[in-house]
């Protein structure tokens, strides 16, 4: 049985990662930093039902001994590092953070894998951000970076060295340029989930207003099940490399607002109003990916929609609200009898879910 340690376990990828290993037979080790609230932000393994299949090890992408130890106590075949500080407003306002975690993290487990593990496999979590301010109107393996946030920065520190161990010290080091992708366990501070979780409460006459920043920029939105078998695809090749992950289909925010909110029977320009503290100081305004490389050696593609994505985020969004007031109702109802039975497992995950937000993974 083939080992895997993923950091940012706990995040949307690591969670969709581990749910594909599983079923592929991995032991599946997750890398967690210790917090207050690991309670909580266990909530996407636990939505997935494999909370009880994956093996967690307390460690920190910033402490390299850390490192050393869960590679020496687990012995993995394959590394995959996901964690990260990767909210794009966040790494404005703690840049060094950002840099630490996201940009010397990486270097710490590339460094920890040369000194334990070189035989190992390891996967590097890139992103688009690192094109940033492209002028090519398709990003692709060769398309040159212009980073725009401390994240991108950070991300391309961190792409550099993956490179570079694999061309200096021979590790089979792979990363995977991936464009933005999405899923009903994304986390709520990003865009996409923010407008489904907002369509959502407005159906359910929780709310009126989804305020919002720049609605003209464009991303290439992929399903993040999908970007998770890229991932793994990657590390069985023979050859270690660099891909671009993304669906070559790009759009709007403004045209993701008028999906979600007619999937749900709104019209978004009776919602959606701007708020200009949510404009970003430098922004990326456009992502389109070419993803050529990955179809033809990986035999990637992607497999769903961004309508039935943002079908699927809406309706979770749904029940989630659907599921916290059934709650809120269990619990006066609990409280004036207390002899009635606990909230099911179900509804125990969609509260554990709408608290699962974990700011350290994509
Ligand atoms: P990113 O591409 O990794 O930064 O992913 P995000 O989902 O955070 O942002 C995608 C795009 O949505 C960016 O161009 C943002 O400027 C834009 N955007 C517009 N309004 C919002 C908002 O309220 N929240 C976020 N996160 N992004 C917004």
């Amino acid at each position: 049985m083939p080992t895997c340690l993923i950091t940012g376990v706990t995040g949307q990828d690591g969670a969709y990662l581990s749910q594909l290993l599983l079923q592929k037979g991995y032991r599946v080790v997750g890398m967690m930093r210790r917090s207050a609230s690991s309670d909580v932000v266990g909530g996407r393994l636990r939505w997935l039902g494999i909370a009880d299949d994956v093996e967690l090890v307390d460690g920190n992408l910033v402490d390299l001994s850390s490192l050393i130890r869960a590679l020496q106590a687990y012995e993995p075949d394959e590394v995959y590092n996901l964690g990260a500080q990767s909210f794009v407003p966040t790494s404005w306002n703690q840049p060094l953070l950002t840099g630490l975690v996201t940009g010397i993290g990486t270097a710490n487990l590339l460094e920890a894998m040369r000194i334990v593990r070189p035989g190992a496999r390891f996967y590097q979590a890139s992103s688009s951000e690192m094109f940033g301010r492209t002028r090519q109107p398709r990003q692709n393996e060769n398309s040159p970076f212009y980073p725009r946030s401390p994240y991108g920065i950070a991300k391309l520190y961190a792409h550099w060295m993956t490179v570079n161990h694999r061309e200096s010290f021979g590790l089979h080091a792979s990363s995977g340029i991936l464009f933005n992708h999405e899923s009903p366990l994304r986390g709520i501070e990003f865009v996409t989930r923010k407008i489904t979780d907002g369509v959502a409460r407005i159906k359910l006459g929780l709310a009126r207003r989804l305020p919002l920043g720049n609605l003209e920029a464009r991303r290439d939105w992929g399903h993040a099940r999908d970007y998770v078998r890229a991932m793994w695809l990657m590390l069985q090749q023979d050859t270690p490399d660099d891909y671009v992950v993304a669906t070559g289909q790009t759009t709007t925010i403004r045209e993701f607002c008028r999906l979600a909110f007619s999937y749900a029977g709104l019209d978004y320009r009776e919602h959606v109003v701007t708020r200009h503290d949510l404009i970003r100081p430098a922004e990326v305004d456009f992502l389109l990916g070419d993803a050529s490389k990955a179809r033809d050696k990986l035999g990637w593609r992607p497999t769903v929609t961004l309508e039935d994505m943002i079908a699927e985020m809406v309706e979770a969004d749904l029940t989630r609200h659907r599921a916290a007031s059934g709650a809120v109702a269990w619990t006066a109802a609990a409280t004036r009898h207390p002899s009635r039975g606990h909230p099911g497992p179900r509804a125990r995950q969609e509260r554990d879910l709408a608290h699962a937000d974990a700011p350290d993974a994509d």
